[in-house]
């Protein structure tokens, strides 16, 4: 599956050069080019699926599986404080390029923050009819 304006596509047929860390059958892994931090990179499967909804779930199991791989390498080697794996879904969520990815992004102590929110409040009432909502049945 490929989708011709992707340029996450034109990367994994090598069309595009990208720095890549590594690669098997089903994903490639590459330097982020506007790193959040030393050693951002990216997890992305070679088959276009332009999100979490898309990706079957055996790729989605296999791409935790190397991220795991990679963020213990990458700790090892960079020798980083923390690491965080991060996803977005949808323009509203952050999304940028629709082909599925996973950011891997090592942490260093004293550097700028790259993730804040303000936490809400919901009322109990609230919380508990949610709860009920997400409650996988
Ligand atoms: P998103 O915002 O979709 O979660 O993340 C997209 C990421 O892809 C961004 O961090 C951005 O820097 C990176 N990116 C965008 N274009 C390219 C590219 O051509 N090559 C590489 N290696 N990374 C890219
Ligand atoms: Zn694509």
């Amino acid at each position: 599956m490929r989708d011709e304006n992707c340029i996450f596509c034109k990367i994994m047929a090598g069309e595009i050069p990208s720095r890549t860390l590594f690669e098997d059958d089903d994903f490639k892994v590459i330097m982020d080019v506007g790193p959040a931090a030393k050693g951002h990179s990216l997890i992305v499967p070679k088959q276009h699926y332009a999100d979490i909804y898309e990706l079957p779930s055996e790729l989605a199991g296999e791409a935790m599986k190397l991220a795991k791989r990679m963020a213990t390498h990458m700790t090892t080697v960079l020798n980083c404080d923390g690491f965080n794996i991060m996803q977005n879904n949808g323009e509203v969520a952050g999304q940028t390029v629709f082909h599925y990815h996973l950011h891997l992004v090592p942490r260093y102590k004293d550097a700028a923050p790259i993730l804040t929110w303000t936490q809400n409040h919901f009322s109990d009432e609230e919380m508990d009819e949610l709860a009920e909502k997400l409650s996988v049945k």
